[in-house]
């Protein structure tokens, strides 16, 4: 219980939905398997600061795609459970390997399929074009859309919170991060 303030003290992991959190919910099919998303650049950054701020970043999601998988690895992201129309089995699996209690974890999602998963998170958000059920279960909704720097918003108000902006950005310009991302 508690403000949004005292719940963001507790969050070690940052947990997010991809379709319509992520991206602005498009999803293109191609022939075959082909299927594309598209990303935004700024919530990329918005996991790299979370993860020089000391917070895990995990992918929910119940569609299962390579671009995701490939979307994860660039951001370095610590977990990917696809593919469960349901999303508590994995859910309960990240939580499992990572020793985490529900009060620790942040979840973003945007739909109806996340309301089992917004309920019982430590700080649930939904993002501002979400479904109105999505909306009524969480601590908190952006004031961006999926897509469209949603991600970004949540995780610069988590680090405010957390106090560690500030040596999450000194952390990514030093030289010895030379890395390509996004
Ligand atoms: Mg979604």
């Amino acid at each position: 219980m508690g403000g949004i303030e005292e719940r963001i003290q507790r969050i070690k992991m940052l947990i997010i939905d991809v379709d319509g959190v992520m991206t602005d919910g498009g999803i293109i099919l191609g022939p075959g398997s082909i299927e594309l998303k598209r990303f935004h650049a700024r919530d990329g950054m918005g996991v790299t600061l979370a993860k020089a701020a000391g917070l895990m970043v995990g992918i929910l999601t119940s569609r299962d795609s390579e671009v995701v998988r490939r979307r994860a690895s660039e951001l370095e992201i610590d977990e990917v459970q696809q593919g469960f129309f349901h999303k508590e089995e994995g859910y309960q699996a990240i939580l499992k390997r990572h020793g985490l209690r529900e009060e620790e974890v942040a979840y973003i999602g945007d739909d109806i399929l996340d309301i089992p998963i917004l309920r019982r998170t430590g700080f649930s958000i939904c993002v501002a074009d979400g479904a109105d059920e999505a909306k009524q279960v969480s601590h908190y909704v952006t004031q961006k859309k999926g897509g469209e720097g949603a991600v970004r918003e949540v995780v610069e108000m988590l680090l405010n919170g957390l106090g560690k902006k500030e040596e999450a950005i000194v952390s990514i310009l030093s030289p010895s991060k030379n890395s390509a991302k996004k």
